[in-house]
């Protein structure tokens, strides 16, 4: 069997919160021995490549911001497909601002005719933006979120995470909420395109079932998911492989793809 290229999920996998999951900075560099190429795929909407990239050297992965791919990113590129110059009504962090901006869209955070309304995640919300989400929506904006996960992993406790406020906005309107980040299988076909892996040598690990493990199978490539993140306590579950944690990676590669 050829080397496997891989998609690799960050939060749960390879950092816990601001927390190093043990072995991943090894595992990342066993891959790099191997000549398998990866690239990190997040649905993190809070900060951009280049903010990854540093929390990740922080706490001692040897990473780039080119081997990251998080669904701002992701986001930003179907409003540039869809619409070229957007004007974008944004709910999220305010980092998003300024990415949006330096692909040339209009960015406000008031009430004024749009063309999307963005939805990404910030430490806070409130009401009064989806109250003018909805009326923007109502008066033809296209709705368009990052993702949908209902929580995520924070070093040790479980945070909410953008599912609940899009579930907020889509109980106010007619129209379907466009999702960009996994499990959408549009999300791996652009990951696909990007990386230029073959779809079928690609592994995607991950530690959710449903966001990971489900969209990546739904979109044709194999799975492994590990179990810490949100993956602990689960049990195997339509994956190809699962292991106790990304440290485990080098035993497993070199089981299944030693020649
Ligand atoms: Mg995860």
């Amino acid at each position: 069997m050829p080397q496997p290229d891989f998609f690799i999920d960050i939060d749960g996998v390879l950092c816990d919160g601001p927390n190093l999951i043990k072995g991943g900075p090894e595992s990342l560099s066993f891959l790099r021995s191997q000549s398998s190429r990866f690239l990190l795929v997040t649905n993190t909407t809070r900060m951009s490549a280049s903010d990854i990239e540093y929390k990740l050297t922080g706490i001692g992965y040897k990473i780039s911001s080119e081997e990251i791919f998080p669904v701002s990113q992701a986001t930003v590129e179907y409003v540039n497909s869809r619409y070229g110059h957007a004007r974008c009504f944004l709910i999220g962090d305010e980092s998003l601002d300024s990415l949006f901006q330096s692909h040339g869209h209009t960015v406000t955070r008031n009430e004024e005719p749009v063309d999307a309304v963005i939805v990404g995640q910030a430490q806070w919300s409130h009401f009064g933006e989806i109250d003018i989400a909805r009326r923007l929506v109502e008066a033809g904006a296209e709705p368009v979120a990052m993702h949908k996960d209902p929580t995520w992993p924070d070093g040790g406790i479980t945070r909410i995470g953008l599912g609940p406020i899009v579930a907020a906005l889509q109980s106010t309107i007619a129209r379907t909420i466009t999702l960009i980040g996994k499990p959408e299988i549009t999300f791996f076909e652009t990951a696909l395109a990007r990386a230029g892996y073959p779809r079928s040598n690609t592994i995607m690990i991950g530690d959710s079932p449903q966001t990971d493990i489900a969209g990546a199978t739904s979109a044709g490539l194999r799975t492994l998911q590990v179990r810490t993140g949100n993956g602990s306590g689960t049990s195997p579950n339509n994956c190809d492989w699962i292991l106790d944690s990304i440290a485990d990676l080098p035993h497993w590669y070199r089981s299944n793809f030693k020649h």
